[in-house]
């Protein structure tokens, strides 16, 4: 039987972050805000207004661009791309088809596969529409909202590789903080081509393409739904229609939408109202000199420290990975990556991800008595957890520790009376007798004697030796 060799190429578009929006003066940002709250004559085009561009958008750009390893173009411009829909008012979207300001990349899955980048254009959002029975409602907020649409090559081989292409490139994005990447509100919104060809063959079969899907888990189970779809259609020896299908999340299926327009229809043409954009090399230099740490500088980091598994995993966390960076001091690293994904990653806990991170120095405190067995691993937890406790910003770990009462006692001799005021009672006179006698497990019995009398802050393993010492053992 033949077997067919799926290959996909994604294209994402990315809501930058930016103050105010691509072409006027509002506010960009409209998630809590009241539909058609930020719109500017500009983003309802009132005849006669003209765009004006924002600087930072090119900033975000060119950040954008360097985080995905591409050329930065220092020419590029704007084309009009014409078509008719009621979430776009002015009838054109101002984009760049012929010279965008990102060139050729590569984004790099942890797996260390490259999947290389056509270019990454600018251009504008359109409104949302919401179809409420037999009318629609236009939103024009998000109209002119920065975009960088990312295009890749047609590297991708498997649905698993399509979901870490799209998460890596959230990562990626997030980190060179260009967006919010909230993708419940739709900041990363991936359309996803797939095709299945026969192995061996030179040529590509012929393309479908899902659009607007804004999960990793989504982007997975709509390529492998095409892979499996295609698959079955060539294996009983029909054709693939080159369309755009809808992705449904409830039934996990494609359904065929419209088949695909030539690039024609859209009558581009030079945006005249703007001129062409001439970047100076500093600001990219700038940019390349102010470019945040990215997902791979914390794996070669700490992949080696933490494995691989917990650095993935704690990665979706882009202040975590900043504050295990501040630490500096690899056992460090160590203890706290595991705190914070055994005790902040718990699902009881997860709203304190939303707080302010405790600081180097009590997190460094935190380690230092860790090490010195001033605090056991509970007591350890409960500190770091207080840490989050608003009123306890500014206080040291051991101030904290103190307060909680679970410094362990590790003065010897404080240890050593505790430790014979205990021998002396008269209920644990058998068990020292058992003990000497070769009963090994009665020596648990005496150190949780000592513990109770202690009220918990004895250090454990101190004691036992203080006790075997003590019974001659
Ligand atoms: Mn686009």
């Amino acid at each position: 039987m033949t077997k067919y060799i799926p290959t996909i190429g994604i294209e994402c578009h990315v809501q930058l972050s930016t103050k105010t929006k691509l072409f006027s003066e509002v506010d960009n940002d409209a998630r809590l805000k009241e539909p058609n709250s930020c719109v500017s004559p500009v983003d309802y085009a009132l005849p006669g207004m003209l765009p004006r561009l924002n600087k930072m958008a090119i900033r975000y750009s060119v950040r954008a661009g360097l985080a995905l390893n591409s050329e930065i173009n220092l020419e590029s411009r704007f084309d009009r791309k014409h078509y008719f829909y009621p979430d776009l008012p002015k009838g054109y979207q101002i984009t760049q088809m012929y010279h965008p300001i990102i060139g050729a990349g590569f984004v790099e899955l942890p797996d260390g596969t490259k999947i290389r980048i056509e270019h990454a254009h600018l251009e504008e959002d359109a409104g949302k529409l919401s179809h409420e029975g037999t009318y629609s409602l236009v939103d024009l907020n998000r109209a002119g909202t920065p975009l960088v649409e990312i295009v890749s090559m047609p590297d991708i081989h498997s649905a698993a590789h399509a979901r870490d292409y799209a998460k890596e490139l959230w990562r990626v994005m997030t980190y060179a903080g260009v967006t919010f990447g909230d993708l419940y509100n739709g900041n990363m919104r991936f359309d996803v081509n797939t095709s299945v060809a026969p192995e061996g063959s030179t040529e590509l079969g012929t393309r479908t393409e899902v659009k607007n899907l804004n999960s990793f888990r989504s982007v997975e189970r709509a390529v492998e739904y095409e892979i499996k779809r295609q698959t079955k259609l060539l294996e009983k020896g029909e054709k693939v229609i080159q369309e755009t299908r809808g992705w449904n999340d409830a039934t996990g299926e494609t359904t065929g939408q419209r088949t695909k327009e030539a690039a024609a229809d859209y009558r581009y043409m030079p945006e005249p109202d703007i001129p062409p954009i001439r970047l100076k090399a500093e600001i990219v230099d700038e940019e390349r000199a102010n470019l945040p740490k990215m997902p791979k500088w914390y794996r070669m980091e700490f992949n080696d420290v933490l494995g691989s598994d917990l650095v993935e995993v704690l990665l979706d966390y882009r202040p975590l990975m900043e504050k295990l960076a501040e630490l500096e001091d690899k056992k460090a690293v160590k203890k706290i990556a595991n705190l914070f994904s055994s005790v902040l990653l718990a699902e009881e806990n997860a709203s304190l991800l939303n707080d302010e991170l405790p600081s180097k120095e009590q997190l460094l405190g935190l380690v230092e008595m860790l090490d010195k067995n001033e605090l056991s691993s509970t007591g350890g937890k409960e500190v770091f957890l207080k840490f989050f406790d608003p009123e306890m910003h500014f206080k040291d770990t051991r101030t904290i520790a103190k307060e909680l009462g679970v410094v362990q006692e590790n003065d010897l001799g404080a240890l050593e009376q505790i430790v014979d005021s205990v021998l002396a009672k008269p209920e644990t006179q058998q068990a020292q007798a058992d003990f000497k006698a070769g009963q090994e497990k009665v020596i648990g019995f005496l150190v949780g004697q000592v513990m109770k009398e202690s009220h918990g802050k004895a250090n454990p393993s101190a004691v036992q030796d203080i006790l075997r010492q003590k019974l001659g053992k």
